[in-house]
């Protein structure tokens, strides 16, 4: 057998489980130590160094790290890895010295970013200090992605948002926001050294049901929402709001809803209670405001009634297992009218590649996914 090599980064990952389950391998045990020393700029230099957005991740992360830390085998929670990041993003000191320097001649290689999100970001973080010039293409007018339109300022304030996306911006970013790329062969044209794309799954899925046309006026694309609300498009609601879908998104979606007029804002779920997606601490939030969560419930139409909307009828379900556990979602037959003035449908979301012409050479998965190297991403197009 070899012998434990403990210079190899992996040594580390494998048997730090918190740092294992990060998808950025922050090196979370190494920042809490500095933390107790109330060392708290090197706490936050450490984790922009590994995941970028530390302010932002220390309010909004998923945490698959916690669930992974150690802790919570012997006592009811884990390390508070996530919330201990807001720390010392909170109490850090200017870093502004302690940033990398951006060279004033460049190198000659010029790069685009498509999607103004943390991924494009990331990417123009580490070359712009190696001298690319990077160009950072948006369809909205600032730059953040969906931290920016899909994270309610409530949970996200802008003044956090701003300062670490803005901080990387003034790296020297060419930024073409409000710009948006229809065509990546019209892109290609404009000879770049390489492209990164880093659009994200920006399209919320629909619910063809009964009504559904009939009831457009009433039914937002939980996304969308959440976009129009970030940018000041939408301001209010109607008193009643029936949110579709048990997910993070389901979450923003009905607490924004109570903050824009919503006065009877309910969450409702296909699946029981136990699967839904959503972070607990995020149903926590949420039923901590007053929002109900009715599990089991199927949306099966939008009612109208004398031409006009009445709400949603949904189909009460159970789920049955087989043998090997696995779920089936089975209708009791009974059926309930929940009635509102608005619905919000976070019930997922869809990568779009539609911008992609299908004759570049680039190749195509199922679900409409270019092919990647699953090391490096690099689509079949080289570039
Ligand atoms: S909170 Fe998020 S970014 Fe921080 S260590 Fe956990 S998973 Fe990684």
């Amino acid at each position: 057998m070899p012998a434990t090599d403990v210079g190899d980064p992996q040594y580390f990952h494998k048997v730090v489980d918190c740092q294992w389950a990060c998808p950025a391998h922050t090196p979370v045990p190494e920042y809490i130590r500095l933390i107790a020393q109330r060392r708290f700029t090197d706490a936050y230099m450490l984790n922009w160094e590994s995941n970028v957005f530390p302010g932002i991740l220390g309010r909004v992360c998923d945490r698959p790290c916690e669930p992974a830390c150690r802790r919570g085998r012997i006592e009811d929670k884990p390390v508070a890895i996530c919330r201990l990041k807001r720390v010392a993003a909170d109490y850090r000191d200017d870093i502004t010295d302690r940033l990398p320097a951006i060279p004033t001649e460049g190198n000659g290689k010029r790069v685009a970013l498509l999607g103004a999100g943390p991924a494009s970001l990331t990417v123009a973080r580490d070359l712009l200090p190696l001298g690319y010039s990077c160009t950072l293409y948006d369809k909205d007018p600032k730059a953040g992605g969906l931290m920016r339109t899909n994270i309610p300022s409530f949970r996200l304030p802008e003044k956090v948002l701003d300062e670490e996306v803005y901080r990387i911006v003034d790296f020297g970013v060419e930024a073409r926001f409000g710009q948006e790329i229809t065509s990546l062969k019209a892109l290609l044209e404009e000879d770049y050294d390489a492209v990164f794309i880093g659009t994200g799954a920006p399209k919320g899925k629909d619910l063809s049901l009964p009504g559904r046309k009939e009831a457009s006026d009433k039914i937002q694309i939980g996304i969308t929402f959440l976009t129009s609300v970030a940018f000041g498009h939408v301001k209010k609601v109607g008193k009643r709001v029936v949110v579709i879908g048990g997910g993070n998104t389901a979450m923003d979606c009905c607490r924004t809803a109570l903050r824009l007029g919503g006065e009877d804002v309910r969450v409702t779920v296909r699946s029981p209670r136990k699967d839904m997606k959503a972070s607990d601490w995020e149903i926590e939030e949420a039923e901590q405001e007053g929002i109900p969560i009715y599990d089991n419930h199927s949306p099966k139409a939008f009612v109208h009634e004398n031409g006009k909307f009445k709400g949603v009828l949904f189909e009460i379900m159970q789920a049955e297992y087989d043998d090997d556990g696995k779920r089936k979602l089975v209708s009791t037959g009974e059926e309930v009218l929940f009635e509102c003035d608005d619905v919000l449908m976070a019930i997922g979301q869809d990568n779009a590649f539609d911008w992609i012409e299908r004759d570049l050479g680039l190749e195509f998965e199922t679900w409409g996914m270019p092919t990647v190297d699953t090391t490096t991403l690099m689509s079949t197009l080289p570039g």
